[in-house]
């Protein structure tokens, strides 16, 4: 088991093997970020969105909640949309959810899960939406995952529907919106669907 003193070694070697590979890394990344990409993920620990990308610090904005929800009324969220697309000026938004995602789960099962259900009401909304994709035939699993697909679709369209964004293509400003997900069991990224000024286009 890692000590929580132990993550104090970890850094110190961490930030030593950075610096053999590019004295200048930590020097160069104080002046200021650039990042291209704003992550909006969920905050399950399995998915970590600068390893799984395989980006260093600085290549990529980053906001995670309980399954990637973006909703109009959640400050933190609309906060970190505006100040990366306004102030970074980053050129994709990433909405990436993962397989099994258990706040996706937890939002179609029977149990009270206390304060975090008025949270996994938006995902129940997707779940009402899309209830005709739901057949008897279908493995909880099956459930589960194709709820994760859609969470993702829908979230994407709920930062489309930013005044934030609307504003940005009103300027003519290409900016993409993207909805990927990502299977925890083969660590590999599956493309959804990407919204443009142009509208939504699914894969
Ligand atoms: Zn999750």
């Amino acid at each position: 088991m890692t000590k929580i003193t132990d993550l104090f070694v970890r850094n110190r070697l961490w930030a030593e093997r950075m610096k053999s590979i590019n004295p200048a890394f930590f020097s160069s990344l104080a002046d200021q970020q650039n990042p291209e990409f704003l992550w909006i993920g969920c905050a399950d620990s399995r998915v970590p969105a600068n390893e799984i990308i395989d980006l260093r610090p600085g290549g990529v904005f980053v906001h995670r909640n309980i399954a990637n929800v973006v909703v109009p009324s959640d400050l933190n969220c609309l906060s970190v949309i505006q100040y990366a697309v306004e102030v970074l000026g980053v050129k994709h938004i990433i909405v990436c959810g993962h397989y099994g995602c258990g706040g996706v789960r937890a939002s179609i099962d029977e149990a009270d899960h206390g304060l975090i259900d008025n949270w996994l009401h938006h995902i129940r909304d997707v779940h009402r939406l899309y209830a005709s994709d739901f057949t008897p035939d279908m493995s909880e699993e099956q459930k589960v995952d194709r709820l994760c697909e859609l969470n993702v679709i829908e979230q994407v369209r709920n930062v489309a529907n930013t005044t934030i964004l609307r504003h940005a293509w009103e300027r003519d400003n290409p900016i993409e919106v993207h909805g990927w997900v990502y299977s925890i069991k083969d660590g590999i990224i599956h493309d959804l669907c990407t919204h443009t000024a142009d509208g939504l286009k699914a894969r």
